[in-house]
């Protein structure tokens, strides 16, 4: 549908499409512009062109409408407050890694956060209703324009005004007159210079009227009235209407703040501080004349570069106040843009790399090497994202748990960019003509070379105006895939009986039997998914060779004969096949935690594979791993096998789920699916998952990494195996058959010797753990377990070295004291063959400033080692055994400091 037909047939009917309450009530006049025709709502009586087309344009730059100042935190707690005293919510901002959507790696818009794609129609799902939202968006098909134009960005934070109406929500009257009332009674513009604009939107197969709003001809907010679906000839009002208002929370503060761009207030004290260490000696006067220029005749060239010139031969720019306050000011402003990028990115898990959405992200930091390299400017990565969290968390205190992950992989990113210059050079040597963009496009795929790297070695003075929209387009959305047409028309869904008790034999009808292929009206054999392979067997007497889903019916693939429809027959799964898979899948959920907890924030599952005797895992990970780290994967991973944790599953509501669990869940992709199914191992592992799951995690008995590959940039493959055939293949790989088999007998032994010492001291645990909560202020000894008990509301400690424990003891004991008293403290360090290791809990209290990771990292360091976890439980350890008491000095006077 084309948007100027729409746009005509509503405007039209301006009562109809258009007028709302408050132009009644206000008495608004509607006006067609005198140069473009556009109709707009105003109360000037003087205006006669639209916000485009007026002299006021960007008149408030230097001269800001509003007698408040606010900068881009200030901004939000202003828009923020309005609405929650108009009863809105105020949702967090969604992650800006799009896992929701598998036609989106970036989250694009506020209204994204909301929509979910079921088959072919997008559904919207509020928390709320009405909401308000400050959501980051990254956008880079205008990359070029970052730094230049004064008002773009590579994100940006959309403040998002969403309603349903019905009984809780509202429909346009109300949502107009909530802007209006933001502009100019919250932020105290004059009525005057408020301008709606008529417009339209279609997408997806709907549309409505929409009104933009407009101050001083800056454009502040679109709100979207969804209500059509059909084509102009025919259409109805949807089911499911929805108000969509997205605001530029940067222009809020730059028309307030009337600086000559929106990025010297937008980003705090930062800008200003670049801007110092590059020794910019900024000329205020001279920016509002050359911005202002800049902002309003963007629109009337095509090429960026003509802009510019326009604007400085318009401002009488000399040619030394170009290179020496324009030029830098530029590249300042883009650097300071494009970190703030790729800091919610990072932070959202998404590595700069040479697939999807990694691209735009490795080009922008290659982006910040080469402009600081082209203007010899010097700042420290480091301490910009840190200057940039520390602005930022007062919004979105969430990116202080990343902050040092953030740093790690632009510290990566950026030696791996330097690595590859010798290469690039040469490239860039054997050039002999000026590339075109689409030779641009090339270079930078196949061999990472940037345009701005070439800007840098002066092979090219400009980037071509298309280059990044190009890219962008190239990169943006991942293809869809193709599902196979099979015909099962007025067939029921499959009654799924492995969701329930799981039978492994079990008598079903044959609803539909065609080809080689069978439909029963209830199952057990679980349908390849998720990464999970299907289940084998037999119906009636054939072989089932592959189960596949089809929307909810389950379709059976035999081998030599298929039964007749409308019998009963006898099926049975292959038990010890589902047990293999089932053991893998649980064990991939476990590596995959595993992994993030000893790499690092960025890791989520790629993708997974689960068979009978074999699984792999692929995980995001910026390097090849070393021996150490998949020692320390594969040792967690069995540490969490060995405390035989129970493994639930619960299902919920898709939104309860996500909110209550966060984005992490969707491991495994996108649930096309209303009511989730959400498998935890406690609180170390929480994923949405379909998949069949061990019941305890000791039922797993072994994981062993079989080998792991770096299989393209930012992803690498982890090879495992689990239960029997792990302990196979610990028996079958060892050089030394002999020596290790004997040591397995060993095992078997100590093992039955542990279960019985376990078993005693299961009985003893409770008595234990009373004795330790009951201890008086002060030092207490327990059976070798020193008691430091101070007065309520500070924390307790409780350590042991004593030799008489085992691992099983620290953490069953660890487990109980923290349930009981969450101010306790607890820390276990036992000699474990060379090793001397350390078990750390905190309870919930204590872990508020006492994290178990952190302690866990100290006490492993004076033990000349490596440790770590999470806040509530960590391991480390090392192997200088003489350090135990240096170490648990360490530790109680960590915990017991005031
Ligand atoms: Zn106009
Ligand atoms: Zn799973």
């Amino acid at each position: 549908m084309d948007k100027k037909e729409i746009l005509s047939k509503f405007s039209a009917d301006p009562e109809r499409y258009y007028k709302v309450k408050l132009f009644d009530d206000e008495r608004f006049e509607r006006k067609s512009c005198a140069t473009c025709k556009r109709f707009y709502w105003t109360i000037d009586e003087n205006r006669v062109n639209c916000p485009d087309h007026s002299d006021d344009t960007y008149s408030f730059i230097g001269n800001p409408p509003t007698a408040k100042r606010f900068d881009y935190t200030q901004a939000w707690k202003e828009v923020e407050s309005f609405f929650v005293k108009n009863g809105h919510t105020s949702v967090n901002r969604y992650p800006v890694v799009c896992r929701w959507r598998d036609d989106l790696y970036f989250t694009i818009a506020s209204i994204v956060d909301f929509q979910r794609v079921m088959g072919s129609k997008v559904v919207f799902e509020f928390p709320a209703n009405p909401l308000v939202v400050p959501q980051t968006c990254l956008r880079f098909k205008d990359l070029e324009n970052v730094g230049v134009t004064g008002r773009h960005f590579s994100s940006f934070c959309m403040i998002g005004q969403h309603s349903i109406p019905n009984s809780n929500g509202y429909w346009k009257d109300e949502c107009i007159d909530l802007d209006y009332r933001l502009l100019t009674e919250q932020f105290g513009i004059d009525k005057k210079e408020v301008v709606f604009v008529e417009d339209v939107w279609e997408g997806g197969g709907s549309f409505g009227s929409s009104l933009e709003f407009f101050v001083n001809g800056l454009e502040l907010g679109n709100a979207v009235f969804t209500e059509f679906q059909g084509d102009l000839s025919n259409y109805k009002t949807l089911d499911q209407q929805i108000i969509d208002m997205g605001a530029g929370l940067e222009r809020f503060a730059w028309l307030t703040m009337g600086t000559p761009t929106a990025y010297d207030c937008c980003f705090g004290p930062i800008t200003n501080n670049l801007l110092q260490q590059a020794g910019i000696d900024t000329n205020d006067e001279l920016l509002v004349t050359y911005f202002t220029k800049i902002a309003k005749h963007l629109e009337q060239f095509s090429d960026l570069s003509e802009v510019r010139k326009h604007a400085i031969k318009s401002a009488g720019l000399s040619d030394e106040q170009i290179n020496k306050i324009i030029t830098p000011l530029e590249g300042v402003y883009l650097i300071v843009d494009h970190i703030r990028t790729l800091i919610f990115a990072i932070s959202d898990g998404a590595l700069p790399s040479n697939v999807g959405g990694g691209y735009n992200l490795r080009m922008m930091l290659r982006r910040i090497i080469s402009t600081m390299n082209r203007l010899s400017l010097k700042f420290d990565m480091g301490e910009m994202v840190d200057m940039q969290i520390d602005y930022l968390k007062n919004t979105y205190p969430e990116l202080e748990k990343t902050r040092e992950d953030i740093k790690t992989i632009i510290g990566i990113e950026s030696d791996r960019y330097e690595n590859s210059k010798l290469r690039m050079e040469k490239i860039v040597s054997n050039l002999n003509q000026k590339p075109t963009v689409d030779d641009l496009i090339k270079l930078y795929e196949s061999d990472g070379v940037t345009p701005d790297y070439l800007k840098e070695m002066k092979v090219i003075s400009d980037i071509p105006s298309t280059f990044y929209s190009k890219l962008s387009e190239l990169h943006q959305s991942k293809k869809q895939k193709e599902q196979d047409q099979v015909s099962l028309e007025g067939l029921p869904d499959t009654e799924l009986l492995y969701y329930g008790d799981d039978p492994k034999e079990f008598d079903a009808n044959v609803l539909k039997s065609f080809d080689k292929y069978v439909v029963l009206d209830k199952t057990s054999f679980y349908a390849r998914g998720g990464g999970q392979e299907p289940d084998h067997g037999t119906i009636e007497n054939f072989e089932v060779i592959d189960v596949s889903k089809h929307g909810n019916i389950i379709i059976h693939e035999l081998k030599n004969g298929i039964p007749k429809e409308g019998s009963t027959v006898p099926c049975v799964v292959n038990s010890k096949r589902r047990d293999g898979i089932t053991k893998n899948h649980t064990s991939t959920h476990i590596l995959n935690s595993s992994s993030r907890s000893v790499l690092g924030s960025w890791v989520w599952q790629h993708s997974a594979f689960k068979e009978e005797d074999h699984a792999r895992l692929d995980i995001t990970h910026h390097s090849a791993l070393t021996d150490d780290e998949i020692t320390k994967i594969e040792d967690l991973a069995n540490s969490i096998v060995e405390k035989n944790i129970p493994v639930t599953i619960e299902n919920f509501d898709r939104g309860t789920a996500e909110q209550k669990y966060g984005f992490k869940i969707y491991q495994g992709g996108i649930v096309p699916v209303k009511s989730i199914r959400i498998v935890s191992i406690k609180d170390f592992d929480i994923e949405a998952c379909g998949g069949t799951h061990v019941k305890q995690t000791d039922e797993i008995e072994l994981i062993k990494i079989t080998r792991t590959k770096r299989i393209q940039d930012g992803v690498v493959r982890i090879e495992f195996v689990s239960g029997d055939t792990a302990l196979d293949y610990v028996k079958r790989h060892d050089a030394d058959l002999i020596k290790k088999s004997s040591e397995l007998k060993d095992k078997t032994e100590l093992k039955e010797k542990r279960q019985e010492q376990k078993q005693e001291l299961r009985e003893k645990f409770p008595l234990l753990v009373e004795n330790i909560i009951q201890s008086e202020i002060g030092s207490t000894i327990v059976d070798e377990i020193v008691v430091d008990i101070t007065e309520s509301g500070k924390p307790n400690f409780c350590c042991t070295t004593s030799d008489q424990y085992d691992e099983f003891f620290h953490i069953g004991l660890g487990e109980k004291l923290i349930e009981k008293d969450p101010w306790m403290v607890y820390c276990g360090i036992f000699e474990d063959g060379d090793k001397i290791r350390a078990i750390i809990y905190s309870g919930d209290q204590a872990a508020n400033d006492k994290k178990a990771g952190d302690i866990a990292k100290i006490v492993s360091e004076i033990l000349g080692g490596a440790g770590g976890g999470n806040q509530r439980f960590a391991q480390g350890g090392g192997k200088d055994k003489s350090k135990k008491n240096d170490a648990i000095e360490k530790v109680k006077s960590m915990v017991l400091e005031v």
